[in-house]
C-alpha cells in the first residue's frame, strides 16, 4: 500500500505502541498512579501525550516550579504532543481540523513552546486528541519540526519520511467501558496495536487486565512511538 507516494509498513506483529494521554495537571493523581502500575507490569518505554493547557484553564497550563512538571521531568520519558487545550470552540475534541493552517500552525507552535517553558522538554512527536486528523495538519507537523504525527492507525515518521501501520487502536476515555470488539479481532492474530491509556482507567475499567494479558499470555512488547520508529 502506499499513501502520497510513500510506502506503508506494517509495524511488526505482537507490538504494542503504547502511550498515556491527558497528561496534565489536571489528572496529576491519576498519571502518578498509573505510570507505577504500568512499571508494575514491566513496562519501561511509553510516550507520554501531554496537552499544554488542557481545557484551556489557567491551573493547567504547565509551569517550570510546578512540582507537577517535576515529576514528568524526572520520569525522563518519551514526551509528545496531545492537542494545545485538547477541545475545540466548539468543545469537541477535533482541535484542529477547522482551523486554517496558518491558525493551526501557531496553535502547534504555541503547545510546543509551553512545554518547552513549562516542562523543560521538547515534544518529539504530535498525536492528536481524536487520534485523528486532516491530512493537512500532518504536514504543519512536519512543518513546524516534530518527529512524527499520528493519523488513525498510520504513524507519519517525518524524520525517516515513511508511514507505518498498526493493525488497530485501542484509545481509552477513561470511561467505565472499553470497545475493543474490533481490536479483539486483531489481537487473535498477533497483530501490531497502539493503546492509549488514559489516566483513570485504573479505577474505570479492566485496559490493565488486558495489557497484563497481552504481555503475559499473548506475547506482546510494549514500546512508545520514538522507541519503535528508532528501532526499525
Ligand atoms: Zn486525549
Amino acid at each position: 500500500m502506499s499513501i502520497l507516494g510513500k510506502v506503508v509498513d506494517t509495524v511488526e506483529d505482537n507490538t504494542v505502541i503504547i502511550s498515556m494521554h491527558d497528561i496534565s495537571p489536571v489528572y496529576e493523581d491519576d498519571i502518578v498512579k498509573s505510570y507505577d502500575l504500568l512499571t508494575d507490569l514491566g513496562i519501561s518505554s511509553l510516550t507520554l501525550l501531554v496537552t499544554p493547557f488542557f481545557g484551556l484553564k489557567k491551573s493547567n497550563k504547565f509551569t517550570s516550579r510546578d512540582i507537577f512538571s517535576k515529576y514528568i521531568r524526572s520520569l525522563d520519558l518519551e514526551i509528545s504532543l496531545h492537542g494545545f487545550s485538547h477541545f475545540a470552540k466548539s468543545g469537541s475534541l477535533n482541535e484542529f481540523d477547522k482551523l486554517t493552517t496558518d491558525k493551526a500552525t501557531s496553535r502547534l507552535k504555541d503547545g510546543v513552546s509551553i512545554l518547552k517553558s513549562g516542562l523543560g522538554k521538547i515534544p518529539v512527536g504530535f498525536v492528536p486528541p481524536t487520534w485523528e486528523t486532516a491530512p493537512k495538519i500532518v504536514k504543519v507537523v512536519q512543518q513546524i519540526g516534530l518527529d512524527y504525527c499520528v493519523n488513525g492507525n498510520l504513524i507519519y515518521d517525518h524524520v525517516r519520511v515513511r508511514v507505518v501501520q498498526t493493525a488497530d487502536r485501542i484509545v481509552s476515555q477513561g470511561q467505565r467501558s472499553l470497545s475493543i470488539e474490533t481490536a479483539l479481532f486483531e489481537i487473535e492474530l498477533g497483530g501490531a496495536l497502539q493503546i492509549g491509556v488514559h489516566p483513570s482507567d485504573y479505577r474505570m475499567n479492566d485496559l490493565f487486565d488486558l495489557l497484563a494479558e497481552l504481555k503475559d499470555r499473548l506475547g506482546y512488547r510494549f514500546i512508545g512511538f520514538r522507541d519503535y520508529l528508532s528501532s526499525i
